[in-house]
């Protein structure tokens, strides 16, 4: 459970500290700012647990290279994250872009400090410096041997703060809570902090290969796979010959996006306009949305075979348009022998367009393109797809060969989070 004292408001935003800097003319702590991670479920993992801890600390190391070189530290249930002559600023950048880090629940900006009541208190003092309102102290012992107990240190260095700057104590909903922690070498005092993605370190889980549209869906479907620990590349089929490049350049854009949550990203694109003509002139009719999704599917699995992925991703969403029926998405499970995930297989649109926004995809996924799909949308899509009726049209497509030929024409990119250039 995350410490009490990291309010967040009930809107969602977090309790970003501000007030935290050392002031000019003030004498500074006698410690270093860093950043203090709380892990989610990784600590609940057990003897997997060093596997967890190692890989999270690999992925932070790897998300925050371009910002400084660090140190990650592993304890019981936190890390902390050191960097030499750290700034303020330097360590707030970081703490901010921990927070994209798939595993993490807090990251808070704390002073390191000295093991001993007078190093705390002074860095209680400083953070408490020019604050308004209430306030509460929660201390907490990873080192049982430290001289005062929790509750006699909250008393402590409450009085001190009381004293020093006339503030009211509150132990219900105070403005601001202080926390400390006792750690086997040193200890930690903050106020506030930023909220994690929670979730799983990406790589614990294996890989697979997400169906990315430049849609709204497939976007949050690739982020909640990462979030439980997948390392996801993405495929995206544009109409081309017979579209311009839009759809590309904005399954390009959002994969950057998404790539601050893991890195490496590999984006596959299939021109796929040739195929749908053939699908169209195959007489499939009302199945052709569904045949082509299931060619989708099996050239995905082509391609995942290839980069040693163990699943596929889709954004479906039950009964959201017409090819996501119960039927539809048996005779797509079909097609292909890898699982299929859909994460966002019970989620209404709404909570779907509210994930989107939160990470961001959303305005990327809203920007206007020629979705390959409309090429060869019929009038009316059929809603109970029949598989015989599917397995012939393939047979007279060859599916099987033009799946190979379509993974044979992947074009590859690698979109990274903070770049500015275009595809
Ligand atoms: P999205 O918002 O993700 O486009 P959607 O609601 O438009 O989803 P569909 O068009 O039926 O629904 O697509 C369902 C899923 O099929 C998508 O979430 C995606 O995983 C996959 N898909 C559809 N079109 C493409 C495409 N052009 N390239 C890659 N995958 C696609
Ligand atoms: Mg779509």
């Amino acid at each position: 459970m995350p410490p009490l004292d990291t309010a967040i408001a009930t809107d969602g935003t977090p309790a970003v500290d501000t007030a935290t800097a050392a002031a000019p003319g003030r004498p500074p702590v006698d410690g270093e700012p860093c950043v203090l991670i709380k892990l989610g479920e990784v600590v609940l993992k057990g003897k997997n647990r060093e596997l967890f801890e190692k890989r999270l600390a690999d992925n932070i190391r790897a998300a925050i290279r371009p910002i400084a070189r660090v140190e990650v530290i592993r304890r019981h249930g936190v890390m902390v994250v050191r960097t030499k002559d750290a700034t303020v600023a330097t360590v707030d950048a970081l703490a901010e872009r921990i927070t994209d880090v798939m595993g993490i629940v807090w990251a808070h900006r704390a002073w390191r400090v000295g093991k001993d009541v007078e190093s705390v208190e002074r860095a209680a003092l400083e953070l408490m410096a020019g604050r308004q309102g209430t306030f509460a102290v929660r201390s907490r012992r990873r080192d049982k041997r430290f001289p005062l107990t929790s509750t006699e240190l909250d008393r402590r260095v409450g009085a001190a703060i009381a004293d020093r700057y006339g503030l009211p104590v509150r132990l219900k909903g105070p403005d601001h809570t202080l926390s400390i922690e006792i750690d086997r070498d040193e200890a930690f005092v903050f106020s506030g902090g930023l909220p994690g993605q929670g979730g799983l370190p990406v790589g614990m889980s294996g890989r697979g290969l997400v169906l990315m549209s430049g849609g709204i869906d497939s976007p949050v479907a690739a982020y909640r796979m990462m979030r439980r620990g997948l390392r996801v590349d993405y495929l995206h089929f544009s109409g081309m010959p017979f579209t311009g490049p839009e759809s590309i350049y904005k399954a390009y854009a959002l994969v950057r996006e998404l790539d601050r949550f893991q890195g490496g990203s590999r984006l596959f694109v299939v021109p796929f306009g040739k195929a749908q003509q053939q699908i169209k002139s195959s007489g499939a009719d009302r199945l052709a949305v569904i045949a082509q999704r299931r060619l989708m599917l099996r050239t995905g699995e082509l391609l995942a075979r290839r980069l040693h992925g163990g699943t596929l991703i889709t954004g479906d969403a039950l009964g959201q348009v017409s090819s996501q029926t119960l039927a539809n998405i048996t005779a797509l499970d079909d097609a292909v022998e890898l699982p299929i995930l859909r994460p966002l297989i019970g989620m209404d649109k709404s909570e779907i367009m509210e994930q989107a926004r939160r990470i961001r995809t959303l305005s990327i996924s809203e920007l206007p393109d020629e979705d390959c799909c409309t090429l060869l949308a019929p009038r009316r899509a059929e809603t109970r797809a029949k598989i015989d009726d599917l397995r012939q049209i393939e047979k007279r497509l060859d599916v099987g060969e033009l799946a190979e030929q379509l993974a044979g024409s992947v074009q590859e990119h690698r979109p990274v989070y903070g770049d500015a250039g275009a595809a």
